[in-house]
């Protein structure tokens, strides 16, 4: 078991809905040294790519985008989800169907930090049925940009978006991969991945 599959284990609350609720250490309190130990292991199985931009979605991602960002000493870009009346630049925008909120997400990155050609990682905390990751490629390409991979703290095995990722091609990196998990029992299982 990984640091982060002992640390959902200890922390995580399971929560009806198939949510999991990780907000002690990495959703309303994050825990700097799990954190940094995410980031580090993501940049470990992305070896050997460069990587020009990070790039997530508001707002739980903005951590380990930031942190991640750190560490390979490029910009972080977050696409917003609501429209400010003080943003005049044009933008490139998609569509995200919120797992968590039950809600459609009209999602946009300004234009300007978004080039031709830059090689972006996309990061979030979580990945469930893949919407928020789509509608990132999406934006990603619209740029004219390049897909690198895609990197995880969490992916919920049991949703699709993960395997329909793989699917496309995507190199996709969770640290680590729920298979089940049951809020009465509060049983979590995780997929044995091979060690590497
Ligand atoms: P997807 O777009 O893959 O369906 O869902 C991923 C997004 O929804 C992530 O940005 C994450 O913030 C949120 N999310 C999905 N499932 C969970 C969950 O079980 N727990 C938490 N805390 N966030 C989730």
């Amino acid at each position: 078991m990984n640091f982060l599959e002992e640390k959902i284990l200890k922390d995580g609350v399971v929560c009806p809905g198939s949510i999991l609720k990780v907000d002690n250490f990495l959703n309303q309190k994050i825990d700097i040294s799990v954190m940094r130990k995410i980031v580090r292991e993501l940049k470990r199985r992305f070896d050997g790519e460069r990587v020009d931009k990070i790039v997530t979605i508001e707002a739980s991602g903005i951590a380990i985008a930031t942190l991640l960002g750190d560490l390979y000493d490029v910009p972080v870009v977050f696409a917003k989800k609501n429209e400010t009346a003080n943003s005049t630049d044009d933008k490139y925008y998609s569509q995200a169907f919120s797992f968590t909120h039950k809600s459609m997400n009209q999602v946009y990155i300004s234009r300007p930090y978004l080039n031709k050609g830059e090689r972006v990682l996309i990061v979030d905390d979580f990945m469930a049925e893949g919407q928020a990751a789509h509608a990132l490629i999406d934006i990603v390409h619209q740029a004219g940009a390049e897909v690198v991979g895609i990197g995880i703290a969490i992916e919920k095995g049991q949703q699709q978006g993960g395997r329909m990722l793989r699917e496309e091609g995507y190199h996709l990196e969770s640290i680590a991969i729920v298979e089940s998990m049951d809020p009465e029992s509060q049983t979590i299982t995780f997929r044995q991945t091979s060690p590497d």
